[in-house]
């Protein structure tokens, strides 16, 4: 299995990150369902924000979960203690 890694910096933040999919392409105007609304893209996971710079997808070999987690230490989890909006 084939897994392309998809580069972002965000324009608020500046945050760089990166998404991990079994699509090459990610979807635009030409490639989603007739009457369906584009994708605008990813949330930064730093501010939240939908403004940024894509980069060209990396091609690697192997499946998402070799890459996330991979072999890292799990350092947190919100199973007991979920993520509150402070604004609720
Ligand atoms: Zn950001």
């Amino acid at each position: 299995m084939t897994t392309f890694q998809h580069g972002f910096k965000c324009l608020e933040c500046n945050l760089h990150f990166h998404v991990y999919s079994w699509n090459e392409v990610w979807p635009t105007d030409d490639d989603v369902d007739e009457g369906q609304p584009r994708d605008p893209g990813p949330f930064c996971p730093g501010c939240g924000k939908q403004t940024y710079l894509q980069f060209e997808p990396i091609k690697l070999d192997g499946e998402i979960f070799e890459y996330v987690p991979g072999g890292a230490k799990m350092i947190g989890h919100t199973f007991q203690n979920p993520v509150t909006n402070p604004l609720l």
